[in-house]
């Protein structure tokens, strides 16, 4: 398995903070693998940046939510021909609305990208780190998940879900040398965000004690540590990005 080449894979790596985190892992040295869903153009300018910079990386089209092409991906990309270092669960969406209104299709739909494709990816990921006997899982959970917040139910409860999950997969996996660890941003500038009302958007920064909305790279950075080796002794647990909102 060492002539294989240490790769990372970022789910949801065309925008936001998977662009942030794939470029970050890339800079750290990992080949890096990166998925999208639905943005090819994105996804290969992000991959093209990488590679001008000296990196090497490559984008792969896969909806985490669908298990079928999730196996289908790690078994012909991945199995066998990279090392698998490092998985970043980032990949999710939001379908935001109150509780009395919310559609079961808008409840079912956030939780199966944001925890069920979680779940997909890690337990695939799991198969080869096992036999590889090391790796680094983070999943992107949110402040949401920790806090709660009015109007999105379905994506807080799936974010506290993936709190859940990567407790309990930490505790499987430790004893070969895999660390599950989640990080849970606050408010960050990406697209995800980027429908809030300037009103809406200074309450939150007012909010938030260190006064600003997070950037992607403040949480890039964040999950480039848990996937150091610096990181080697830390597993089953949620490092909050957020500017000192929930503490
Ligand atoms: P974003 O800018 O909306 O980007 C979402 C990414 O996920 C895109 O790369 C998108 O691919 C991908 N994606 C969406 N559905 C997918 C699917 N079914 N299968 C595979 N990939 C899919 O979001 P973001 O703000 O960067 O958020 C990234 C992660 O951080 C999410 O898990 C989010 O819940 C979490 N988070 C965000 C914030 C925030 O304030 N922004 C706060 C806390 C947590 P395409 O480009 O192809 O559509």
């Amino acid at each position: 398995m060492s002539e294989l080449l240490s790769t990372a894979l970022v789910t949801g790596g065309s925008r936001g903070i998977g662009k942030a985190v794939a470029e970050t892992l890339a800079r750290a040295g990992h080949q890096v693998y990166l998925t999208y869903v639905s943005k090819p153009v994105e996804a290969e300018t992000v991959v093209e940046g990488i590679r001008a910079a000296g990196g090497k990386a490559a984008a792969f089209q896969l909806d985490v939510g669908d298990s079928e092409a999730v196996a289908d991906f790690f078994h012909t990309e991945i199995r066998d021909k990279v090392a698998l270092d490092v998985l970043v669960n980032n990949a999710g969406i939001t379908k935001d609305g109150l509780m009395l209104r919310m559609k079961d299709a808008d409840f079912d739909q956030v939780v199966q990208i944001n925890l069920r494709g979680a779940f997909l990816c890690l337990r695939e990921a799991a198969k080869i780190m096992t036999k590889q006997r090391r790796g680094r899982i983070v999943n992107i959970t949110s402040v949401v998940g920790q806090m709660g917040n009015a109007g999105q139910v379905n994506y807080s409860a799936a974010k506290a879900g993936l709190i859940g999950l990567t407790k309990s997969a930490a505790k499987e996996l430790a004893a070969r040398s895999i660390t599950v660890n989640a990080v849970a941003p606050g408010f960050v500038e990406t697209d995800m965000t980027a429908g809030l009302s300037d009103e809406v958007r200074k309450a939150y920064a007012e909010a938030i004690p260190l006064r600003r909305l997070g950037t992607a790279q403040d949480i890039a950075e964040a999950v480039a540590f848990l996937a150091s080796p610096g990181a080697s002794y830390i597993t089953g647990q949620i490092l909050g990005v957020n500017g000192g909102m929930y503490c």
